[in-house]
């Protein structure tokens, strides 16, 4: 098997072989790619269950019924997002996720930092809840799999589909990045996959619920996340 490790990529980033004329974009022949190099316990998807990330679990399990799947529970999502868990569960009972929690509860948070941490410095809080959760889930990986699309925003606009990636030395797997928003829509839709219904009131992109609100029709996709302040990510892709 071959085997690609993060410091063999500037390897394989001028001949990565992708078939980007079939209906995925380029998106199968990645993720056939990914899960024939890595085995499974080298690869995990981290997975938002955002509408990205519907038609990539959908995807992955086509190569990989049974793929290790990671969602960041930093107990601040809506409630609709764990009913969609549980919806993509039903239907795809073989894929492995995993619901990766905090060191810290909330409480503890609360206790340590002071209330509503959020407010008063979000990239802390998404440091304590999203990227250190994300650095123990990957600490004995060598590819993770993100849905980043490049239309997405223009700190996204380079994103190619394997990525070296400094922050978690690791190999950041996009097999989206061709796709624009109406096509993930028409391969849900296509598919009658299950989808978090706050996309149907006004949200494109769903995070945790004092970090997200509703946008305008004509609002991008990042919208709606952190508003009043300068911060667009939680620092996963920086
Ligand atoms: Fe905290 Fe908001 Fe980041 Fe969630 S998105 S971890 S609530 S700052």
């Amino acid at each position: 098997m071959t085997y690609v490790s993060y410091e063999e990529w500037n390897q394989i980033s001028d001949t990565f072989p992708v078939n980007e004329s079939d209906e995925s974009k380029g998106a199968l022949s990645v993720l056939e790619w990914a899960y024939s190099t890595y085995t499974a316990d080298k690869i995990v998807y981290a997975s938002s269950f955002g509408a990205e990330a519907i038609v990539l679990l959908d995807l992955i399990a086509r190569v990989n019924p049974s793929a290790h799947i990671v969602f960041l529970d930093t107990a601040l999502h809506f409630p609709e997002t764990y009913d969609v868990i549980e919806k993509i569960k039903e239907r795809f009972p073989s894929l492995q996720i995993e619901m990766k929690k905090a060191a810290l509860t909330l409480d503890e948070q609360r206790g340590e930092h002071g209330p509503a941490l959020w407010k008063r410095d979000p990239n802390m809080c998404c440091h304590i809840r999203k990227v250190v959760p994300l650095q123990e889930a990957l600490s004995d990986k060598t590819a993770w799999i993100s849905g980043l699309r490049r239309e997405q925003s223009p700190t996204r606009a380079a994103t190619q589909f394997i990525n070296k990636d400094e922050k978690f030395k690791n190999l950041k797997i996009c097999p989206l990045i061709h796709w624009t928003w109406d096509e993930v829509w028409e391969h849900i839709k296509k598919h009658d996959l299950p989808f978090n219904k706050l996309h149907s009131q006004g949200y494109p992109s769903i995070g945790c619920f004092p970090c997200t609100s509703p946008v305008s029709e004509d609002g991008d996709s990042r919208a709606g996340r952190w508003n009043n302040s300068t911060k667009t990510e939680c620092g996963l892709h920086a």
